[in-house]
């Protein structure tokens, strides 16, 4: 299952509640990356530039971490979360799985106006430690600045800027939702507004995943 959607649309909160309440493997290729820079691996050098100013990763590099991935977890039921972001990821999805005979079974669209997108993300503040996802306006932590589970510092992402999402937003509506034609031909695209808030998204998907 595939959730796409605009940066801020809740699709990180979604994945992580489907991880824990319905055993899917969630694999987000944004976490993937922000914890290769922070290790400072070759991949994240390589990518760092291109995820803190809010532009995508190359597809050929996007696709290779996916593979590896899939080597390890595929016909278990994943989750992705952002990804695929462009066409030639979506295609480059459905090559791998189809060599494996699998397919993706649904691609799940959280919507949100670009708006709210902006006031949602400027609040955002997410857990150095564990990446748990906070907002200053909807979901504040007990302690400002501290992690309610881990006690970890919280830290605003650098492409949660108001000028960098104005630019993922640009890159979103040129590149991404093109991907949703692409799943729309398939008969594979549902779309849920974002704007429902977290429990009424979750309940919708939960539905979606019943009804698949
Ligand atoms: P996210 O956490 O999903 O908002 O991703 C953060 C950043 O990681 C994006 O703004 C991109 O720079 C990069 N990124 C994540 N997933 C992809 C993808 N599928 N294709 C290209 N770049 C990606």
């Amino acid at each position: 299952m595939i959730l796409i959607g605009p940066p801020g649309s809740g699709k990180g909160t979604q994945a992580e509640l489907l991880r824990e309440k319905n055993s899917f493997v969630h694999y987000s290729t944004g976490e993937v990356f922000r914890d290769l820079i922070r290790r400072k691996t070759p991949v994240g050098l390589q990518v760092e530039k291109y995820v803190t100013s809010g532009g995508l990763v190359p597809d050929a590099v996007v696709l290779e971490v996916v593979n590896s991935f899939l080597a390890e977890n595929a016909g278990k039921p994943i989750l992705f979360d952002g990804f695929p972001r462009t066409i030639p990821q979506a295609e480059g999805l459905d090559k791998v799985l189809a060599a494996k005979d699998l397919a993706v079974d649904m691609a799940v669209l959280v919507d949100l106006a670009d708006e709210e997108v902006v006031k949602r993300l400027t609040s955002r503040r997410q857990c150095r430690k564990c990446g748990k996802i906070y907002n200053l306006t909807f979901k504040p932590p007990k302690v400002a600045g501290i992690c309610d589970d881990c006690g970890g510092e919280l830290y605003q992402r650098k492409d949660d800027m108001e000028a960098v999402i104005l630019d993922r937003l640009g890159t979103y509506h040129h590149q991404t939702e093109p991907v949703l034609g692409y799943y729309s031909a398939q008969a594979k695209l549902k779309k849920i507004d974002g704007a429902l808030g977290r429990d009424r998204v979750y309940e919708e998907i939960v539905r979606l995943i019943g009804a698949a």
